[in-house]
């Protein structure tokens, strides 16, 4: 076999061999050149001891690090690029989730592929285009196959978190996964309560922006569940004449590959119990409780708990109702928020309607307007400020905040321009409570009503 490798990694293998060592390419690395894709990592591993290793390169002056000494991985830095070199080892039990309890390095190739989870990832290839290929997994990668490299069940035993990656790759590379491995990583799921939400957290965000997750996610949900068990009240759902975990499959289908996007099209709908569908407010909820529970990032669960809470709140092609989500949501989100609602039309059964697309492409038009003329949307924009209230004699305090927000409301509404003098003249007949009364000049004034588009009702 032929293939192209970086500078660095062919000089380490080169020198590896030149000293007397085994050498070759193994994993991933292998996998996307049998697939015909570009590698992202170059994982090289050697008969080498990590020690030897180490001074292989050190004496001809290559800048190395003891990365894992331990579990034999040193890295090596080689025109310019980092490369893992790892000892030919097999591992024991994974029971903290996270780490091997012990390594032992072993003297053949073989045995360091037999610890592989798949065997298109135990595959090696050396300089000269060798395959060291003792599971088949060239085939299986022709067939696009994810079969388990020996006993399936044993494997998933061995570290329960292989289920969840048979999964991303299934979604990832659009692979099946073989009969046997299917079964066994569904009988032994109750395994991923023993991995790390670390762990999983990574893989399921692989999975869920992989091409073939629909397929994955319609295929395992059970698998999911271990983990996530609030998904499971989708299934006894319905929407729109679906069941709701296939209505909810078809939205994260839709919607443009970024993992919040995906996980909010997931997520959505996953609070309220039994055939009842939930309110926003719940799902968002329910949502932070399960993003928490894989250790999501602050920031990216906070934007999926937002889209959530908006998923069907009424955008309008009203400028002055559509202001009020913009004023809630930053750009950003509301343009998210826009694609999940394309997405959520278009997982409908009747697909796609050309006039609700038309409808969104227009509030994107007017939004994006709407926020280049810099229009008032926050309480930062609004011509007046809490000393301008304090100054008008209301006591500094919780009061001022809701005054300003009275405010704000009026100005979005387009009640009032958001000009200092009308604002200041407008200040006196907001009601306030610490003032003892109503209105300081009389009832408060009533809002014009705020009308509901056809985009804003659930089952559209
Ligand atoms: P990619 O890097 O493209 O996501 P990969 O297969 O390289 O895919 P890594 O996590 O980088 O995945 O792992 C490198 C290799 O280590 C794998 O190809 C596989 O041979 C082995 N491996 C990784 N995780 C496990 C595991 N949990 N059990 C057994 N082998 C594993
Ligand atoms: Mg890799």
């Amino acid at each position: 076999m032929r293939f192209q490798l970086p500078a660095g990694a062919a000089y380490i293998l080169q020198t590896l061999e030149a000293a007397g060592w085994e050498a070759c390419l193994v994993g991933g690395c292998v996998r996307d050149l049998l697939r015909g894709t570009e590698p992202q990592d170059w994982d090289i591993c050697t008969s080498a001891s990590p020690e030897q290793t180490l001074s292989c390169f050190r004496t001809r002056g290559q800048r190395v690090l003891e990365t894992g000494i331990q579990h034999g991985t040193v890295t090596v830095f080689a025109e310019g690029e980092a490369f893992e070199v790892t000892t030919y080892r097999t591992e024991g039990p994974y029971s903290d989730s996270r780490h091997p309890d012990f390594v032992h390095f072993v003297p053949e190739l073989e045995l360091d592929l037999a610890r592989r989870d798949f065997t298109m990832n135990a595959i090696a290839i050396d300089l000269a285009g060798k395959l060291r290929d003792p599971f088949g997994g060239s085939e299986d990668i022709r067939r696009g196959v994810i079969r388990c490299a020996g006993d399936p069940e044993r494997r998933f035993r061995e570290d329960g978190l292989r289920i969840m990656r048979a999964l991303r790759f299934a979604a990832s590379l659009g692979y099946t996964i073989e009969e046997q491995t299917a079964k066994a990583l569904r009988s032994c799921r109750a395994m991923l309560k023993q991995v790390s939400a670390e762990r999983i957290n990574r893989e399921l965000c692989r999975l869920i922006t992989g091409p073939g997750a629909g397929a994955v996610l319609r295929e395992y949900p059970e698998v999911l569940w271990e983990f996530w068990p609030q998904l499971e009240t989708l299934r006894h759902r319905e929407r729109s004449g679906l069941n709701g975990w296939e209505r909810t499959v078809r939205a994260v289908e839709e919607v443009t590959i970024e993992a919040p996007l995906k996980l909010a099209a997931l997520l959505h709908d996953v609070g309220g119990s039994g055939c009842q569908s939930a309110a926003p407010e719940e799902s968002a909820g329910t949502a932070d409780v399960m993003l928490r529970s894989l250790r999501f990032g602050n920031a990216s669960r906070k934007r999926i708990v937002t889209l959530i809470e908006h998923y069907y709140a009424p955008l309008s092609l009203r400028e002055e109702e559509l202001r009020r989500p913009l004023s809630r949501l930053e750009p950003e989100a509301f343009y998210q928020l826009l694609e999940l609602r394309r997405a959520d039309i278009a997982a409908q059964p009747q697909g796609l309607s050309e006039a609700r697309l038309e409808e969104l492409e227009q509030i994107r038009s007017m939004a994006e307007r709407i926020i280049a003329e810099g229009q008032c949307l926050t309480l930062g924009d609004l011509e007046i400020n809490g000393r301008d209230v304090i100054a008008a004699g209301i006591p500094s305090g919780p009061e001022v905040g809701r005054i300003l927000n009275a405010l704000l409301d009026r100005v979005l509404s387009g009640y009032v321009p958001n000009e200092r003098e009308a604002l200041l003249k407008m200040l006196p007949q907001i009601p306030c409570p610490a003032m003892g009364g109503e209105g300081r000049e009389g009832a408060a004034l009533a809002l014009p009503p705020r009308g509901l588009n056809p985009l804003g009702t659930r089952n559209f």
